[in-house]
């Protein structure tokens, strides 16, 4: 009996994954703020409005499939009941347990989608067994497993990079020029001058990041209060920045509002100038609330003694392009780059970097952090600061 029901499973296990495809396509026609939840793990990420148009191709094509798929998907229906006593997870846990060596991906996903039938999407054991599916997929093939998973990972509400790292999956095959994809850089043909060209808020908003900080100031209401966590170092050389992908938990206070922090990453010089002089660098923290807003805090560094925390985040950096790393064993506190005191100008601005999206607030702290001159000149990019915007009108707060 039970050998048939493991014959059985891996016979549903191409239904299954059909399942999962379909539940991700339909809870991201479901939820629109999935697109947010995309476009907002990238203040650095930067590429957003290029992954959000392959998305929209993406979903079309999803579509397409869901639609040949959708007899199948009935059929799952049907079958989903007779998961639901937990028998057939169980046995295929044994099973996969038995396995002798690695687990292949797909066995990992079809662990993930049968927990989804049995346990449905909330589950944290669902959910953290499409994460491990997603960990051991090789980036080199299986492009639509991946991104099945990463869909109902999504739809479930967790955070996952999911256009990031499908379109990074497809543009491998393209070469990064050549392709189809919107590119965008800090100097020449694709130079913040340009920007507009393709995404037209960086050259009509009104609302635009950085700026040029001078007085004369009103005064901050705002107080803030940062509870970051220390968590696995998770970084990546994404072509325009080194940034580090933070864990749920990190959070950051604006009077009552609570944020969390989804990732920080760095420029140079720093984008916001005071009275007309940039630093040597800054780190911008950003941050979401739960109604998807967005507040960068931005922490000035200043040419100085040399700064620990970033010996261990330049350490660790890829010096190219490419996925996240999370070395072994190397745990990081975003805390060790904050001041102590939390003094600040701040302002209502927008991401600054492509598509430029507006209605994120900035709190840039008075207090600098040092950082040493060799560790600037370590920093894998040169330039990556746009340059001051236009304040069309809005205040500076200071406190
Ligand atoms: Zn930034």
């Amino acid at each position: 009996m039970k050998k048939y029901l493991r014959l059985m499973v891996e016979v549903v296990l191409g239904l299954l994954l059909a399942g999962a495809l379909a539940f991700g396509y339909w809870s991201y026609t479901g939820k629109t703020h999935a697109m947010h939840e995309l476009t907002d793990a990238s203040e650095g990420m930067s590429e957003a409005q290029e992954e959000l148009d392959k998305l929209t191709k993406e979903l079309a094509e999803t579509k397409e499939k869901v639609d040949e798929l959708e007899p199948a998907a009935k059929e799952l229906a049907a079958v989903k009941d007779s998961f639901a006593n937990g028998v057939v997870l169980q046995d295929y846990e044994a099973f996969i347990k038995a396995q002798k060596g690695q687990i292949i991906s797909e066995r990992q996903l079809g662990l993930g989608a049968l927990r989804l039938l049995t346990k449905g999407a909330q589950d944290p054991e669902t959910v953290s067994a499409f994460q491990k599916a997603l960990e051991m997929a090789e980036w080199s093939s299986r492009l639509k497993s991946i991104c099945a998973a990463q869909n109902a990972l999504a739809a479930a509400g967790q955070k996952v990079k999911v256009l990031a790292d499908c379109a990074a999956e497809k543009e491998a095959g393209h070469g990064k020029k050549g392709g189809h994809a919107v590119h965008w850089d800090y100097a020449g043909e694709m130079g913040p001058e340009n920007w507009g060209d393709e995404f037209p808020t960086c050259g009509k908003g009104l609302k635009q990041s950085p700026l040029n900080i001078t007085g004369p100031f009103e005064k901050s209401k705002d107080t803030l209060v940062v509870n970051y966590k220390e968590g696995p170092l998770k970084i990546l050389n994404n072509g325009h920045t080194i940034q580090v992908n933070v864990e749920p938990g990190s959070t950051l206070k604006i009077n009552k509002d609570v944020y969390n922090l989804l990732q920080f990453h760095f420029h140079r010089p720093s984008e916001e100038q005071i009275d007309g002089k940039p630093m040597a660098m800054v780190a911008h923290f950003v941050h979401k609330n739960a109604e998807g807003k967005l507040a960068v805090l931005g922490v000035l560094l200043n040419e100085g003694k040399d700064n620990e925390a970033i010996n261990v985040l330049w350490d660790n950096a890829p010096k190219s392009e490419g996925p996240e790393v999370m070395p072994e064993k190397v745990k990081f506190n975003p805390t060790s780059l904050v001041p102590a005191a939390l003094t600040h100008y701040s302002y209502e601005g927008s991401l600054t970097t492509p598509p430029c999206t507006e209605g994120v607030n900035f709190y840039i702290l008075k207090t600098t952090v040092d950082i040493a001159k060799k560790q600037v000149a370590d920093f894998p990019f040169k330039r990556n600061a746009r340059p001051v915007q236009p304040l069309n009108g809005r205040k500076i707060n200071a406190n």
